[in-house]
């Protein structure tokens, strides 16, 4: 498939913008990569950007079927998003990062259950990858690929979580939900063994949630939080 230039254009703003938001959204520390397939390639930021400054030229351009970098300076871990496209076509955008809260459960082995609304939408428990080594090799994308099966999310033990969504919204949707069920049910646990949700209300609550707008109205938020931060006052158009 080929990019257009004005493809290009807007795809690398959409990276630079949504990496600064997850910053903004204390998502992505030093660390923390999102990225947008576009045909036989996904735009990912770079390996050495800020993250809460990361422009649109250091937006690194990767081919999904052998990760040939073909722009800038990927992240080390590029073949976990690869794996990810490369598993399922109908992810178009893929996040990982090392969030505190959802890390911690999988670091303690407790499961992360959906016993708060917001985690609903990954099911009865977000599956885990039993191994903290970083993703830095195709085998290893594979391995998480397959935990993940056709999960919304999944956490790396000790490490941190994989996020998987039809497009960038969506994505940053999931990664913010994913943290703040994962916060809210660390504030449970000390006042005793939260409720998880039953088979039916997991699938009354997705039905309610999981709709283009609350999708958009939370993408929204995100990016506004960033914006009143400051943190687009150097883009653009942004
Ligand atoms: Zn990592």
């Amino acid at each position: 498939m080929t990019t257009t230039t004005a493809t290009r254009t807007d795809l690398t703003m959409l990276i630079a913008r949504a990496t600064r938001a997850m910053a903004i959204a204390g998502l992505f520390d030093q660390n923390g990569h999102i990225s947008v397939r576009d045909g036989d390639v996904a735009y990912i930021n770079d390996r050495r950007s800020s993250r809460r400054t990361i422009g649109p030229d250091h937006v690194a351009i990767v081919r999904i079927a052998d990760g040939q970098a073909l722009h800038g300076e990927p992240p080390s871990e590029t073949a976990l998003h690869l794996a990810c496209y490369r598993a399922r076509p109908d992810v178009g955008s893929a996040a990982h990062f090392h969030p505190l809260f959802a890390t911690a459960f999988a670091t303690a082995g407790r499961p992360l259950v959906a016993a708060y609304c917001a985690g609903a939408v990954f099911g009865h428990e977000v599956p885990v990858f039993d191994d903290p080594d970083l993703i830095r090799r195709d085998d290893q994308g594979r391995e998480v690929a397959s935990v993940l099966g056709e999960h919304r999310a999944a956490l790396l033990r000790g490490h941190g979580v994989v996020v998987v969504g039809d497009d960038v919204p969506t994505c940053v949707t999931l990664s913010v939900w994913l943290e703040e069920s994962a916060r809210r049910l660390a504030h449970t646990v000390p006042l005793g063994q939260p409720k998880a949700f039953s088979a039916d209300e997991i699938r009354r609550l997705t039905a309610s949630l999981w709709q283009p707008k609350v999708i958009e109205k939370t993408w929204t938020d995100t990016l506004e939080r960033a914006r009143a931060a400051g943190a687009f006052d150097d883009l653009p158009g942004a």
